[in-house]
């Protein structure tokens, strides 16, 4: 399948964070050709394991690579159906001044299509008509009277944003869920390509689920604790270039993506990923996070006695919207370079990981230019 239907099948499921199960079908589906082990944890993050070619007679194990992305989505939950309208909250930071007008699917009893609705214009205050309207003032239409509603649905439901993917020129998609289905598609295509590539490490290709809690990191932190990784590549969206813009390390799209510094990324890792993507003339940015980066890289980094940990980022414009924006080609690129990462690693690698050879000093340094000024908080 190619990176591109993929992402279409992955973003037009349903999968709010804690309730994956319909993605996870999909990711086990496409990760099954290329993996010699398929588990899904007690969580429900999915972890494919594609054994690495070791020497026979080396009979020390394999040492262990983990790359991954994170399969749930942010979505909306019933709170109370009130005449028949639903009145909803959020699960994860949705942008609340797009919601007005989106067409969602309401997973009840049964499936239910419906439309977010407010008060319509002409009968707003002027003031009310400046202003974004508050969740608390929006409401879900599904067409029916209150007593029906109540038998199809309960509070506590969960909601979607019903989109197709659309295509757009020069080889960009825009849809949601991208955020971070991407980076699934990467991972995926990663596998792909080890499929034909020698490797010597077990590579441990991983789905994840709750990340957008926003808070927890449920599924890396449990997930990576099962693996036990000597290296892991976490992978996530960032904001790319758009007009207007004045995010800090906007990647922009389809030159490629960001390769993350900072201390919750480690240097040698970073270093890694730069050297693999220079000698493949994959394009990338160095993008500069001074403290946690919002991502699941933050509780891979932190697991059991410390992992080291790097991080991807995939340029993405409008992040957290039914229409976030993307290049294929990007996700191509990401999924070659994770790909070359994964077969590069040696033994030499990891003993410079676990500091047993001296060049580490000189080669821990920072890298290439930083773009802009360090980030604060994203996602
Ligand atoms: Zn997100």
């Amino acid at each position: 399948m190619s990176a591109k239907d993929f992402l279409q099948k992955l973003s037009e499921a349903s999968g709010v964070t804690g309730y994956e199960h319909a993605v996870r079908e999909l990711v086990i589906e496409a990760f099954r050709p290329y993996a010699d082990e398929i588990t899904v944890t007690t969580m429900g993050s999915v972890i494919a394991l594609k054994r690495g070619a070791r020497d026979p007679k080396d009979k020390t194990p394999a040492p262990k690579v983990l790359i991954e992305g994170h399969m749930d989505e942010i979505g909306l939950m019933v709170t109370e159906i009130d005449h028949g309208f639903l009145r909803f909250t959020q699960v994860g930071g949705f942008d609340v001044r797009v919601l007005l007008a989106q067409e969602v699917i309401v997973h009840g009893r049964k499936e239910l299509r419906g439309i977010i609705g407010s008060r319509p214009p002409h009968v707003l205050t002027d003031q009310e008509r400046e202003q974004v309207i508050p969740m608390s003032d929006l409401f879900i239409d599904v067409g029916l009277p209150d007593e029906r509603a109540r038998e199809l649905v309960q509070v506590g439901d969960l909601i979607t944003i019903a989109r197709k993917m659309t295509a757009l020129k020069n080889n960009l998609v825009t849809g949601k869920a991208f955020d971070d289905r991407s980076a699934v598609v990467t991972v995926a295509e990663a596998l792909r390509q080890l499929s034909t590539m020698k490797h010597t490490w077990d590579v441990y290709a991983v789905a994840n689920v709750q990340e957008e809690d926003g808070a927890w990191f449920g599924g890396a932190f449990t997930s990576t604790y099962q693996v036990n990784p000597d290296v892991a590549v976490a992978l996530d969206v960032s904001h790319a270039d758009q007009p207007n813009t004045t995010e800090i390390n906007a990647v922009p799209i389809n030159e490629g993506m960001g390769i993350a510094m900072g201390p919750n990324v480690h240097p040698r890792v970073h270093q890694k990923l730069a050297e693999v993507a220079k000698a493949n003339e994959i394009p990338f940015q160095v993008t500069a996070y001074a403290g946690p980066t919002g991502t699941d890289a933050w509780a891979i980094q932190i697991v059991r006695e410390g992992i080291p940990t790097g991080l991807i980022d995939i340029p993405l414009r409008y992040m957290h919207t039914s229409v976030e924006t993307l290049s294929i080609t990007d996700l191509e690129r990401i999924g070659r370079l994770l790909a070359a990462f994964c077969a590069s690693l040696d033994d030499s690698f990891l003993k410079e990981l676990k500091g047993e050879t001296n060049g580490a000093e000189e080669e821990i340094r920072q890298p290439q230019k930083a773009t802009r000024k360090p980030a604060k908080k994203r996602r």
